[in-house]
Formats: structure tokens, C-alpha cells, sequence
């Protein structure tokens, strides 16, 4: 298998039924010791040997297995470990390939048959060989923005690709395939079994020791509002009403407790108690945040709807209360930030989306991974170096 996105990787997946159901069936097929030891060809790079000729089903199953672990923290240093290893897999496996056919890998390329007989020679001197694949002009513009078309050899709208052009785009396509991939599976982690979590330890200590201290994983502490996705920052800033219970208190409460006081949840029905010692970080800190939007609402949210104070408690998850104690954290849902889908349906006034939402799902991911952009830029140079953005 040459790229776990293939066309030919999906037929696989759907004899599988659903993606749920192939999540469910990877216990049975691989340990996590051996998905681990995948991770292990970043130190020791004569084990990539070992996983040139994995079985197809196999290599998909130890390679989902990675972003189902990812799917209980998708941004930090354990996302960088995934992402290393598994292109250190794969671009060896393209190298390797003589040809590769469309369908092997996620990259919208055709073989590339027709040269007009005047360039033949002009391409073999500049290009010391024919191109092999093409791709379409915008295709090739969308996966590297900012490259020089001049570089490459034009012809019907087609770019013309040698194997190490293709391997280049092939690698950008591939880390923006696993993000996609973790966030969908972020969607339904409350579904996996405990293997992933179970391998998600492994994998944090494994990334831990490969990182060092080069950049943090994502961890609750101050709020950064310059990071904060679109819908957020409008919420923030006063709705109108008829918006105001949608973006106070279903998103704003959610987002900013999450986001501030447990960001990667290992699961949804997680308390406040379980990640706390005391309520003076909400007190002090998330409930000013959402009076302060509630107050630049129009008409002012809780002016004309005192009540609607114990309705952002409730949503916390302590109850329909005024004044609750830490003991009360689980007497109602601590509500989990509402998905892109279900605020663009509810609220679509409050979806203004920026060019980081095209990889995300929610909000709090979209935070998430702002904040690992943001280490990855400011982490000290040198050792493991992840590709920026
Ligand atoms: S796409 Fe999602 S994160 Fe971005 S503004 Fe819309 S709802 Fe918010």
C-alpha cells in the first residue's frame, strides 16, 4: 500500500462497512506494541525495512490506529510523532515504486501520455528524463500555494510532474489527510473502544522522549482570544437577539470552559471536579468573559434575563443553580463545544470562516491546533523539525 488514502485504501476500508466499524475490528487485528513500534523508524531508521511489504489490511489497521490514539489529543506533540513516522513509511514505499497508478495515491494525477513532439527534446535537456504524471493547474496550485508554475513544464492546463515533484506535493496532501482524518474521528472518539487511549499513553511517552522539550503539548492555561476560531470572537463581541442563548450559552460557555480548564478531553462525560480543585478559574476568569459578551448583546443578555446566569452553570455542568460549590460538578452535562455542522444549522450568523477552519470540525480543534501552530513557530531551532504551516 502505497498512501493509507488512496482510492485503493478506501475500497478496502468500505468492505469494513463504516469507518466506525474498522475502528471497532483494529483491536483484533494489531497489538500496540507492534502500532507503536511503527513510531519507532524515526529513531531507528533501519526498521523501515520492516514495514515495506506490510500486509494491506495490516498496514491500514496500524496506521488507524495512530489517528484513532490522535482522535483523545489531535494537536501536540504525539499529532508531530504520527505524522514523522508514517511519512517516513510511506515516501519510502513511493521512492521504491517504479510507477505509481492514480488510484494508489491521494494525489488527483493521470500518467502522463501525450508530449508535443517539438518539446520532447526541450523537456528531456531541462528535465533530464520526461515527466511521468500531470495534474491539473488549480490542483496543483491548491496543494502548493505560492509555487512557481515556471518551474514546471505547462501544456493543456496540465502540470507536468517527475517522481520527486510528485513526492513533494504527495507529502503536503498526506499531513493535511491526517488532520482531516483525526478530526473526523475526534467526532466519534466517545464511540472507540479503550485501545486507543491505551495507546495514546504509549505514544505520549514514546513522543516525549523523542521531543524533549522542543514544544509543549496543548495543556489547560491562560487564554489566548488572538487564537480563537471566527464564531467565537463573534460571540464574543455581542449578538443580537434571537442569537444570544445560542452564542452565550451553548457556545460561548462550552468553548471557553473546555478551551481554559481541560482541552483534550479524554472523554465527553468528563466533570469540572475531575479537572479542578476549585471554582475560581471559571469564577475569575471564563464567567467574566461571557458576562462581559453577554453585556455587549443587544439588548444586554442578562439584563433582561437574570436567569439566564444559572442556564450557563447548568450548561457547565453543576446544576440550574445561582451558587454552586465544586461539589455540585456533575449534577447536570458539562456541555462539550457544538460542532462547525451544528452551528452553521443554529447560528450560520455566527460562522465567518477564516482560512484555518478549512481543517477543522470544531471550534475547540480549531484552537487547539492554533495554539501547536503557535508552539511549533516559537519552539527552539534544531532536533525534530515538523513542517510549518
Ligand atoms: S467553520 Fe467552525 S470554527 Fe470556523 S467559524 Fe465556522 S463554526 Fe467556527
Amino acid at each position: 500500500m502505497l498512501d493509507p488514502f488512496s482510492e485503493r485504501a478506501k475500497d478496502l476500508l468500505k468492505e469494513f462497512g463504516s469507518i466506525n466499524e474498522f475502528m471497532n475490528a483494529i483491536p483484533n487485528i494489531v497489538t500496540i506494541e507492534e502500532v507503536v513500534g511503527r513510531l519507532k523508524v524515526i529513531k531507528y531508521k533501519e526498521n523501515t525495512n520492516k514495514f515495506m511489504d506490510v500486509q494491506d489490511i495490516r498496514d491500514l489497521a496500524q496506521f488507524y490506529a495512530l489517528l484513532g490514539a490522535l482522535a483523545f489529543s489531535p494537536y501536540g506533540l504525539e499529532l508531530e510523532l504520527v505524522k514523522k513516522a508514517n511519512l517516513i513509511i510511506y515516501s519510502e514505499r513511493i521512492r521504491r515504486a517504479e510507477k505509481i497508478r492514480p488510484e494508489e495515491i491521494s494525489l488527483p494525477i493521470q500518467l502522463a501520455v501525450e508530449f508535443p513532439v517539438n518539446d520532447i527534446k526541450v523537456l528531456e535537456r531541462v528535465f533530464r528524463g520526461l515527466p511521468q504524471y500531470t495534474i491539473k493547474i488549480s490542483e496543483f496550485l491548491e496543494l502548493l500555494p505560492g509555487e512557481k508554475l515556471s518551474n514546471y513544464y505547462i501544456y493543456k492546463g496540465l502540470v507536468y510532474l517527475k517522481k520527486e515533484d510528485l513526492m513533494k506535493i504527495w507529502e503536503m496532501a498526506f499531513e493535511r489527510n491526517i488532520e482531516k482524518a483525526v478530526n473526523l474521528l475526534y467526532e466519534i472518539r466517545d464511540d472507540l473502544p479503550e485501545f486507543y487511549t491505551e495507546l495514546l499513553g504509549e505514544i505520549r511517552n514514546f513522543a516525549e522522549e523523542e521531543f524533549k522539550t522542543r514544544f509543549r503539548d496543548v495543556k489547560s492555561g491562560i487564554l489566548k482570544p488572538e487564537l480563537f476560531p471566527p464564531c467565537v470572537k463573534n460571540a464574543l463581541r455581542g449578538v443580537p437577539q434571537g442569537l444570544r442563548n445560542y452564542a452565550i450559552t451553548v457556545l460561548l460557555t462550552s468553548f471557553l470552559s473546555y478551551a481554559r480548564i481541560c482541552p483534550n478531553p479524554p472523554k465527553r462525560n468528563i466533570r469540572i471536579r475531575d479537572c479542578i480543585d476549585d471554582l475560581k478559574v471559571i469564577k475569575e476568569e471564563i464567567l467574566p468573559m461571557i458576562i462581559e459578551a453577554a453585556n455587549r448583546c443587544s439588548p444586554p443578555f442578562f439584563e433582561d434575563q437574570p436567569n439566564e446566569i444559572k442556564n450557563i452553570w447548568y450548561h457547565l455542568g453543576f446544576g440550574y443553580t445561582a451558587n454552586p460549590t465544586l461539589e455540585d460538578s456533575g449534577n447536570s452535562t458539562w456541555y462539550f463545544p457544538p460542532n462547525c455542522e451544528k452551528i452553521r444549522a443554529n447560528a450560520p450568523q455566527l460562522c465567518t470562516p477564516d482560512k484555518h477552519c478549512k481543517y477543522i470540525r470544531n471550534p475547540l480543534t480549531y484552537y487547539l491546533r492554533r495554539l501547536y501552530m503557535e508552539g511549533k513557530k516559537n519552539a527552539p531551532k534544531g532536533g525534530n523539525k515538523g513542517r510549518e504551516e
